[in-house]
């Protein structure tokens, strides 16, 4: 098996071979942390948006989609805390000229406090072998014990500093902890300094006139200024939600692990509105079921696991991350949030109009609370390119590259192929696309020999191959080859579209 750091190069150089994805302006080298999906890269990104879309809106009558625009009105950022709030505190080396999060800087020492103790754990299972009681041991071993609580006593001291805006505070912490630049190893640093993530840039023509904007953080305030829109026009009644996808902008001082943190990016987020004092149960019902939609692509349980958080954002009474096991461990992919009334209350407040739902059960208007769903596409794509792509050795001892993506998400559902490029095969071939074309995307390929097409297709992660040989002449029957087990079954051509249709069909994926 390959360690993870040489899987997550594989994957990287993966996407990029076989057209997902490439850096952003290649050609001038590129711009740090933007990318560019490809042929293969954005139909995969499509089919994703399609899945969560799909489960969102058509699968519950209580929630409708939006589409608001990237620009807004720059009072909607003062409103939800952005200008104010939407910091990330950094350091820059003198030495090195290399600039940092202060508190990835103090999180990364702790986690090396965390590693050790995870030394002494393995070091255990192994001295003791099958009589290891690791429970016990890490309950009572000093070591341990002594690692953890290391740990856990400097994350607690930087979560007060930022909590109480001490940023001498946090640099103070850096050096008693004597951090060094993990590049230079220098311990000349600067003051730690509040930089805001929002990109800003300007409307109108003239510079005089010009009103300053920001491109969004995040799709939800186009959602929470819409919803009286779409209370009003839909007749939406309370509890419901409005969903969108679109692009989103975070000017991510350490950008960093491919598409999992991005300057540009795409959320797909749904906001939840629900009765004061009702917010608890629905977070509960949201938690479930969004781990339901992620478990529904087959991509292993034991990738997911929740993160509660124990201190949650101002705006918030209850908190979680659904973290997915990277190449590079466990980190977030989707945040849900219990974001009590905040939001609405807070647009109210700045726009001096009324946020509320007239309830008539219970003869009363109120500003409803919101549990919001959050996940980014561009993570989930990594997520399923990362864990699709496998090495898998044959029986003949010969190591095949498949990318196992979900059928139902593949870019490509199928390649006709023809055995020969003549004597009419390429005739038929092109007719079955012709047959197939108007409800799947499929792709013909003629080139090298029949076996390397296969191959070719598996590492692409295109589901299913057709191929017409001689005896498609005679009887009109292809050989269909599945990617997954490399079975190839003779197949009347007439029955083809309905195997490609029962293996993307949304009612067997979903349920
Ligand atoms: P992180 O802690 O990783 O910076 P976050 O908690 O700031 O993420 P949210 O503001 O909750 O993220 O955004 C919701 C989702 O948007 C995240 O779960 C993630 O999937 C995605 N996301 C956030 N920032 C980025 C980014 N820079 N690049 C790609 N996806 C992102």
């Amino acid at each position: 098996m390959a360690n993870n750091e040489d899987q997550f190069k594989k994957v990287i150089s993966h996407a990029k071979e076989y057209g997902y994805i490439f850096g952003s302006s290649e050609i001038y080298d590129g711009l740090s942390a933007v990318y560019d999906y490809g042929q293969q890269g954005v139909e995969l990104k499509n089919n994703i948006r399609e899945y969560w879309w799909r489960s969102m809106v058509y699968m519950h009558q209580n929630i409708v989609g939006i589409d608001a625009a990237i620009l807004m009105h720059p009072t909607t950022w003062k409103a939800s805390g952005h200008v104010d709030a939407f910091n990330d505190p950094l350091i820059d080396n003198k030495d090195s000229k290399k600039r940092y999060r202060a508190d990835v800087l103090v999180e990364d020492h702790a986690e090396k406090l965390e590693n050790k103790a995870k030394k002494e754990i393995a070091k255990a299972k192994k001295r003791f072998g099958d009589a290891f009681d690791e429970e016990q041991f890490v309950t009572t071993n000093p070591r341990v014990l002594k690692y953890r609580a290391e740990k856990q006593e400097i994350l607690d001291r930087m979560a007060r500093l930022l909590e109480e805006e001490d940023l001498a505070g946090v640099k103070a912490l850096i050096e008693e902890l004597g951090i060094a630049d993990p590049v230079s190893g220098s311990r000349n640093w600067t003051e730690v300094r509040q930089f805001n993530l929002m990109f800003g840039t300007k409307l109108g023509a003239s510079a005089e006139s010009a009103t300053d904007l920001y491109l969004r953080p995040e799709t939800a305030q186009g959602i929470f200024v819409n919803f009286l829109n779409v209370q009003k026009t839909g007749r939406m009644k309370i509890p419901f939600g409005i969903a969108q996808t679109g692009k989103a902008f975070r000017n991510e001082i350490v950008a960093r692990q491919f598409i999992f943190r991005m300057r540009e990016f795409e959320q797909m987020e749904m906001q939840f509105f629900v009765r004061p004092g009702e917010e608890m149960k629905w977070y509960e019902y949201w938690k479930e079921t969004r781990l339901n939609w992620h478990l529904s692509l087959g991509l292993g349980e034991e990738n997911y696991r929740f993160h509660d958080h124990e201190k949650v954002a101002h705006y918030a009474n209850a908190a979680t991350d659904i973290e997915f096991n990277f190449p590079f461990g466990f980190k977030e992919l989707e945040g849900i949030h219990s974001r009590t009334d905040f939001d609405l209350k807070a647009h109210e407040e700045y726009s001096g109009k009324k946020l509320q739902f007239f309830d008539p059960e219970m003869n009363e208007s109120y500003v409803p609370y919101v549990v919001e769903t959050s996940i980014g596409l561009d993570r989930m794509f990594l997520a399923i390119l990362s864990t699709s792509l496998q090495d898998e050795t044959l029986e003949d001892g010969s190591v095949r590259t498949v990318l196992r993506l979900p059928a139902i998400l593949a870019p490509v559902k199928a390649a006709v192929l023809p055995l020969v490029k003549k004597d009419g095969l390429p005739e038929i071939a092109h007719d079955i696309i012709d047959d197939l074309k108007w409800d799947f995307n499929v792709i013909y390929d003629e080139k090298d020999a029949v076996g390397r097409r296969y191959r070719r297709q598996d590492a692409a992660g295109t589901p299913f191959c057709i191929t017409v040989d001689h005896q498609t002449k005679e009887d009109q029957t292809v050989t269909l080859r599945n990617r997954d087990t490399m079975e190839q079954q003779r197949i009347p051509m007439s029955e083809v579209a309905k195997h490609i249709q029962n293996s993307i069909s949304y009612k067997e994926w979903l349920t």
